[in-house]
């Protein structure tokens, strides 16, 4: 598997699914989230509400990850994660390496062989983007995938500036 970082806007990505920094809600917000919602037009939305309907009631706990068509976005798929809220006193390490874990679990169930990632947790959410980078990166190279099926080939990080891409290359 080939990890990599660059600099750009994960709504323009190529890939077969790219991951969403949603919240629990999953009805969109400010971001990545508002941009990937903006990007991929009404239908996201409506597919996230029909999720909230039936599967998700109560939202998408923290740590765990959701996928749902791209509809207008180059992408195929969009996984869904909710980062820990450091500005709530979500601190630990582990939720935020569930959230990568997860979205590379449900790549391997739709069979996504190429994704790319933002950096969950390291905007509005207040994590800082070199824990980010950290614990994202870590949990890349340690992940396993759970079933055999279509192998996840490439990760790609996908960050705004040259400070988060210095941050994410050091730690790849
Ligand atoms: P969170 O609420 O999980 O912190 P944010 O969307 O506020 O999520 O921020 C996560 C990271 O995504 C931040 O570093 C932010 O700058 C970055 N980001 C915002 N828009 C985009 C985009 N279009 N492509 C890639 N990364 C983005």
């Amino acid at each position: 598997m080939r990890i990599e970082a660059v600099v750009g806007d994960i709504t323009r990505e190529r890939v077969d699914a790219i991951v969403n920094a949603a919240n629990s809600s999953l009805m969109g917000g400010g971001g990545v989230d508002g941009a990937i919602h903006r990007a991929a037009g009404p239908g996201l939305l409506e597919e996230c509400m029909e999720l909230r309907r039936t599967e998700l009631p109560d939202g998408l706990p923290v740590g765990q990850a959701v996928p749902t068509a791209g509809h207008d976005l180059p992408a195929r798929w969009v996984i869904h994660t909710v980062g820990p809220n450091a500005r709530r006193g979500e601190t630990d390490p582990a939720l935020l390496a569930s959230c990568f874990t997860s979205s590379l679990d449900v790549a391997g169930d739709v069979g996504a062989a190429e994704v790319a990632l933002p950096a969950v947790s390291a905007g509005v959410f207040g994590w800082a983007m070199e824990d980010v980078a950290r614990i994202a990166v870590e949990a890349v190279k340690n992940w396993k995938p759970q079933q055999a099926g279509t192998p996840v080939e490439l990760v790609r990080f996908v960050v705004v500036d040259e400070a988060a891409l210095a941050a994410f290359r050091r730690e790849i």
